[in-house]
């Protein structure tokens, strides 16, 4: 079966629905929020009907399916739940040349009603033509994820716009390509920060300059990547990736979460690793500034969250001194990550009042820490960067009154397929890093709640105690 896609102007249009159960009054809704005049069919008055009025114009007619009822009536909908009635009032309204959808009844109806993802005035409708409804749902529900929830009112904004662009470019050319620099570009950037009132100044101001507006006004996406598991990744996250023209990115962002970037996007990884060969700071932020001026859409990609040990305030302090528009989206930090997957509340009302983010990547840093503080019972640390400062972190956290018996857990490769837990005391924490060889990128859990990972750990392989220790004091 081969539909034609049509959109229809209901308002102040009759419509009958003949039924009185659930799916009439979801239909009904739907009618009514089209702006059809609906009139409702029934044996006896729906439960739901005065409800309903509320919404707009609602009549109800009572009794047995009649001929007459379909009288004023542009279209039809039988929602009866009764085949033989159904097939009335199909056959009836096809008799009058009049539309009859029959519900779940795609070979009696001659108008479906489709799946929609809705963004008005921007409305998107999906249907396999009866043959395989429970499709075009999930084909609805990969779309919904696809688009930002602001594109109903950049629609809205396009709509008020309309009549200005068409005098400003009568060319369909120079309409076009103004829509998709400028108004998908910056305007587009500020409804999605809910600035609508900007938005429409740079809409002003951007059909004021065309046709210059021609080059786009680049942006910056600060992006959180999360810790790997490219399932953990935002939607926001992922139409920005979608979206991008260059993309910018750390070490640690993982290859899954990079495959779901455009494919002709251009990716640039600027790597930095705790010790490592790092690439300077300024040449990121000359790089961003490079691909912003030049007009491109950025993604600066970071693993984790880019405002926790992510220098991201750095690089927007960098992008707002020399005017760049940017965005950031958040993602899930490492400590909330691998805390999941090694079944650590980082937080528990027996165990833990608070938990600490922090970093320890270098003697320095470690100086400048509040021990006393750290070494507090009854809280959790989150240690990023750690695992070369292990030793130094042990001694002073146990000279500050931490028990030795207070548990960790290292988490390498949290939430990939080689994620590793190795869990003990504090008594044994460099000791067993060591055997274990945790590399980098790994997560140091220390506090009461770490002891819960032997028992609630889900994700990979089991956690690694003592008992897993092969070759170590044979003695
Ligand atoms: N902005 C990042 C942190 C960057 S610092 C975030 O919010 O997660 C880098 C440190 O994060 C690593 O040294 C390690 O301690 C931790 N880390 C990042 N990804 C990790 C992973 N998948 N598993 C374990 N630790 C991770």
């Amino acid at each position: 079966m081969t539909l034609y896609p049509l959109f229809a102007d209901l308002r102040s249009r009759a419509v009958l629905v003949v039924g009185g159960g659930a799916v009439a009054a979801r239909k009904t809704r739907a009618l009514l929020a089209a702006g059809a005049y609906v009139t409702v069919g029934s044996p006896e008055v729906p439960a739901w009907l005065p409800a309903q009025r509320a919404h707009g114009v609602l009549q109800h007619r009572q009794g047995r399916f009649s001929a007459d009822w379909l009288d004023s009536a542009w279209l039809v909908v039988a929602a009866t739940g009764d085949e033989a009635v159904n097939r009335r009032v199909a056959a009836l309204a096809r008799e009058r040349r009049l539309f009859v959808n029959v519900v779940d009844d795609a070979e009696l109806s001659s108008f479906h009603v489709p799946a929609v993802v809705d963004r008005a005035p921007l409305v998107i409708a999906i249907s396999s033509g009866g043959a395989a409804p429970a499709l075009a749902r999930h084909v609805r529900a990969r779309i919904e994820r696809l688009l930002e929830p602001s594109l109903g009112a950049l629609a809205a904004l396009a709509q008020r716009w309309r009549p200005r662009l068409r005098a400003r470019l009568p060319e369909a050319a120079a309409r076009r390509h103004f829509f998709e620099t400028a108004v998908l570009g910056p305007v587009a950037a500020l409804v999605r920060r809910r600035r609508i009132g900007e938005a429409e100044a740079a809409m002003a101001r951007l059909l004021r300059q065309a046709p210059d507006a021609a080059t786009p006004r680049g942006s910056v996406v600060l992006l959180g990547a999360g810790p790997g598991d490219p399932g953990l990744l935002t939607l926001a996250g992922l139409r920005a990736l979608g979206n991008a023209d260059v993309i910018l990115h750390d070490r640690l962002v993982s290859t899954e979460v990079l495959a779901l970037a455009r494919r002709d996007a251009r990716t640039i990884e600027v790597g930095k690793q705790g010790g490592g060969h790092q690439v300077p700071q300024e040449h990121i932020h000359a790089l961003l500034l490079e691909h912003a001026r030049a007009g491109r859409r950025v993604v600066r990609l970071k693993g984790g969250d880019p405002f926790v040990f992510g220098r991201g305030g750095e690089e927007l302090e960098f992008l707002r001194a020399h005017g760049i528009d940017y965005e950031v989206i958040p993602g899930i930090t490492a400590a909330i990550a691998c805390a999941a997957h090694a079944g650590i509340p980082l937080t528990h009302r027996e165990h833990a009042q608070s938990v600490r983010f922090v970093t320890a990547h270098c003697k320095d840093s470690l100086d400048t820490l509040d021990w006393a503080a750290l070494a507090a019972e009854r809280q959790t640390l989150a240690v990023y960067m750690g695992v070369s400062t292990l030793p130094a972190l042990r001694d002073r956290l146990l000279a500050h009154g931490r028990d030795v018996t207070t548990p960790f857990a290292l988490i390498e490769n949290g939430t990939r397929s080689e994620q590793r837990i190795v869990t003990g005391t504090l008594a044994d924490l460099v000791e067993r890093a060591r055997d274990h060889a945790v590399a980098a990128p790994a997560m140091l859990i220390l506090g009461e709640v770490a002891a819960l990972a032997r028992r609630l750990h889900w994700f990979g392989a089991e956690p690694l105690g003592t008992a897993e220790l092969p070759h170590r004091h044979a003695a």
